[in-house]
């Protein structure tokens, strides 16, 4: 028989034992070694045959046991002081709190996913593990951070193999009762939130509270019983179904996000938040909810209410992948954003023009979340140098008097939560990363310890990772209908004293799984070879949609399957957090391969250098940025050969060279291998401060978060400050046109200009009636030339208003130093200016001279 329904009975816990409880509600365990050990003291075996989940341990723990700790003196101190650390780490004062020096009241941090835990599967890959590392890192700043997402009722998907190695998928039921969070509760009643859909229809949804650390992430849950059997199934997995299923998730979770975060902060006391930052475009209707907040709230006309909820807003692109970003109908949004559901003040035409495709090589019929969400916020980042590069020339578009370079989008490279990823026993070594905060110099107490000491450390690493990979292979075969008896040669795979190198992500055709596979013969040779072979794993998820990424799953399983080389190659299924955790330490060598640039940051190299692994990678993403021959080897990338194969045969043959050449022959350079030891070294104590989480978390607050919460601050006393700013920039926008940069001169040049040199520049401007000079920032830019006469690397230097003729025609002059030799240029052009706006290319507005002929160097006015 089929339950209709199922839920957990959690434990009446005895009453010493309390604390149990507290320990396991706050997801700090997940990255806490000691209070896992507590949980472990519970009953070693049940946590280990539960995979290390405390709610299911408490729930399977037998009464006598559970009588038995009540009486154990020594057990109820230890659970005593991981509870009083506990308080301590969630009440005492960090980082934010001494030294941010911050206004910031709190910020709501938006996303579709978050891989906080294995037990709690709500992610599918980087962006989710990216977003649970953010919290976690805010968490030990104490930045006052609350997240916002879905619960999905499925999760993502578990991944395991048919015999002929062809991705199969299973959607297991979570069930909330069963997981370490907590219903949102308004005195007796649940607190829900709701959205109103076409045909005034309502989604409904209940939020639950995951604790993590000293942040609440809210997870709305649409699976209750007042919605209608379709609406309880909005929240049912994580990117599945039809394209209004996603629409209505992106529905629930920015507008009902919102209002999740307004029941919060109403019910626990907490101050609202100034800034909203969406982490990729899924969340981006947060902007439309709060505008709507506005005009309802508080009477504003839309283009005030806008000006109010940008300054707040960050917005973090994660895709260089045109394809990869979210797009819908229009009709679409025109059903969802009605008068009915959103308010008059929230005029449906205006949200579509947000999200409209009107420039080079849009699509006018589509509505765009990416596009959306840089006209929603007034900060928008990219996620590694590189990526902000592209990200800047992939939105030109909506910039289009801008260089690329000007294109208001910056970047803030991703960081890990060490803490998480770092093994405990190099964190025991480093004596740093279990410290939950972070510095220049945190792990140099790694100086102390021998290189032995650091070897023999990352055998026994070695050694976990192939104890759990053998065991997931066998479990795999079982699955794939092999017979125990078959197994014993899986007892043998792998070895703790073989170059171990580690391949895992998800499986999009630019990441390029079987690139190692282009020569299979040479990869064979390699993994063969009798004095220095190789052993890899691979792990990684197609998406269920896409059949060309299992295609590839099953290329590499079929090539893994040979039993003459299983033993050294192993692809293991159902990569997640719980096989993600023991792989980075057990790697000496972890590889990467995409297509470059599209590889926004990537993170899973830093996790293995913060175990000591060495990254062997193209240079894209934050590997470009740094990159050290200390911290491993670059593939060579083949950008620019526009065959693929043929890029894919070059940049392999370079993948093959370096590991024969380079990689191996330092492996196995003697019993403890002196120069890759150094390299261990190098990577973890000068890359390691690098790519924490925290200094991610850190860049986030000073260089987005207090900014936003500031221009918020200016913007929200009265809404004096908003409605002047958008009355100004209509005034621009419809008076720009007539803005004209008339004449251009220079003076002092001399007939050979000359190091050193001090140089005037004058401009001469005309105004259309109703713009001041104030209005405008005139601007000389000066730089290097290339052969068609760019200016490459442009210095803005700001002119000062000398002299207005009459009301519309003005001379602005200023100095530029001639500080480069060679080919030299410059122009001017005329910006809005403004105090509120974040850059003066907010607009998209500039005017140069209209012709160059108008730039007369030299001559006199
Ligand atoms: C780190 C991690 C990822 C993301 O890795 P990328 O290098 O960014 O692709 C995906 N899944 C899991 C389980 C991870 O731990």
């Amino acid at each position: 028989m089929r339950a209709i329904r199922r839920f957990s009975v959690r434990p009446v816990l005895p009453e010493p034992l309390t604390g149990l409880g507290t320990l396991v509600n706050n997801l700090r365990w997940a990255w806490h070694p000691d209070t896992q050990d507590v949980f472990e003291a519970v009953d070693a075996q049940l946590w280990r045959a539960t995979g290390g989940d405390p709610v299911r341990l408490l729930g399977e723990v037998s009464a006598a046991r559970l009588e038995q700790l009540a009486g154990d003196g020594a057990f109820l101190r230890r659970l005593e002081l991981a509870v009083a650390d506990l308080n301590e780490y969630v009440e005492g004062q960090r980082w934010f709190q001494t030294e941010a020096g911050s206004p910031v009241s709190a910020v709501a941090y938006f996303s579709p996913e978050f891989g906080i835990t294995h037990v709690l599967p709500q992610y599918s890959g980087g962006l989710g593990i990216l977003a649970g590392d953010h919290l976690k890192a805010a968490s030990d700043l104490g930045v006052p951070l609350i997240g916002v997402g879905l619960l999905y009722r499925h999760g993502y998907f578990g991944q395991s193999l048919n015999r002929e190695g062809w991705q199969q998928e299973r959607y297991p039921l979570v069930d909330p009762d069963g997981l370490p969070i907590t219903q949102l509760r308004d005195g007796d009643e649940p607190a829900t939130v709701s959205v109103t859909l076409p045909g005034g229809r309502k989604l409904g949804a209940q939020i639950w509270v995951a604790q993590v650390g000293r942040v609440p992430l809210l997870m709305l849950d649409s699976d209750i019983e007042d919605n209608e059997p379709a609406e309880r199934e909005v929240t049912d997995r994580l990117y599945g179904g039809t394209t209004e299923h996603r629409l209505l998730q992106e529905l629930l979770l920015g507008v009902g996000g919102v209002r999740a975060v307004r029941e919060y902060c109403r019910i626990a006391g907490t101050p609202a938040p100034e800034v909203f930052h969406t982490n990729e475009g899924h969340a981006g209707f947060l902007g439309i909810e709060r505008i709507r907040e506005l005009s309802v709230d508080e009477g504003l006309d839309f283009d005030t209410a806008l000006e109010v909820a940008r300054a707040g807003t960050v917005f973090t692109t994660h895709t260089p992948v045109p394809a990869g970003i979210d797009r819908f109908p229009q009709e679409l949004i025109q059903q969802h954003f009605s008068p009915e559901a959103f308010g008059e003040g929230v005029p449906v035409d205006r949200i579509l023009a947000l999200g409209c495709e009107d420039f080079e090589g849009g699509d006018p019929a589509v509505f765009n979340m990416a596009v959306m969400g840089l006209r929603l916020a007034q900060r928008a980042n990219g996620v590694s140098q590189l990526h902000g590069v592209v990200s800047r020339g992939m939105f030109a578009g909506l910039w289009p008097s801008f260089d690329p370079v000007d294109v208001p989008i910056s970047s803030i490279t991703n960081g890990v939560h060490a803490p998480t990823w770092v093994a405990r026993e190099i964190s025991a070594l480093t004596n740093a990363a279990a410290s939950e905060g972070d510095s220049e110099n945190m792990f140099d107490a790694l100086d102390q310890v021998s290189d032995e000491q650091l070897w023999d450390t990352k055998r026994i690493l070695r050694q976990r990772f192939i104890d759990d990979t053998r065991a997931r292979v066998r479990a795999s075969w079982v699955n794939r209908g092999a017979s125990e008896a078959e197994l014993g040669w899986v007892d043998e795979i792998l070895d703790p004293d073989v170059l171990t190198m580690g391949f895992a992500r998800r499986v999009p055709s630019y990441k390029r799984l079987t690139l190692m596979l282009r020569d299979p013969a040479r990869l064979k040779a390699m993994l063969l070879h009798p004095e220095r072979p190789i052993q890899i794993v691979i792990a990684g998820k197609a998406h269920p949609a896409d059949e060309g990424g299992k295609k590839l799953i099953q290329e590499m399983v079929r090539f893994a399957d040979d039993p003459e080389v299983r033993h050294r190659i192993v692809f293991v299924p159902d990569y997640d957090i719980a096989l993600a955790q023991p792989m980075y330490p057990g790697t000496d060598v972890w590889l990467n391969n995409p297509l470059r640039p599209y590889e926004a940051c990537g993170t899973s190299g830093m996790k293995a250098a913060l175990n000591g692994g060495l990254n062997l990678s193209i240079r894209d993403g934050w590997w470009d940025e740094w990159y050290d021959d200390e911290f491993g080897w670059a593939i060579p990338s083949a950008e620019g050969v526009d065959d693929v194969d043929r890029r894919d045969d070059l940049e392999a043959k370079a993948l093959y060279d370096l590991i024969e050449k380079h990689v191996a022959p330092r492996f196995y350079d003697g019993k403890t291998p002196a120069r890759w030891i150094e390299m261990l070294r190098h990577t973890i104590k000068e890359l390691g401060p690098k790519v924490l989480a925290t200094r991610m978390v850190r860049d986030y607050v000073q260089q987005l978060y207090v900014p936003a919460a500031q221009a918020s601050h200016k913007l929200n006393d009265t809404y004096d400050g908003a409605r002047d700013l958008a009355q100004w920039k209509a005034r621009i926008r419809a008076a720009w046109p007539e803005v004209r940069v008339d004449h251009v001169e220079l003076q002092g040049l001399g007939d050979v200009p000359q190091l050193g040199t001090t140089v005037g520049v004058r401009a001469f401007v005309t105004l259309p009636a109703g713009l001041k000079p104030t209005d405008l920032d005139v601007q000389a830019l000066h730089g290097r030339v290339d052969s068609s006469d760019e200016i490459t690397d442009a210095v803005a230097v700001s002119l000062h208003l000398a002299e207005s003729y009459d009301d519309n025609r003005h001379r602005f002059e200023g100095d530029l130093k001639l500080d480069r030799t060679g080919a030299f240029g410059y122009t001017v052009r005329a910006l809005p200016n403004h105090p509120l706006l974040a850059t003066s290319a907010e607009l998209g507005l500039a005017t140069a001279p209209s012709t160059p002929a108008d730039v007369s160097p030299g001559t006199e006015f």
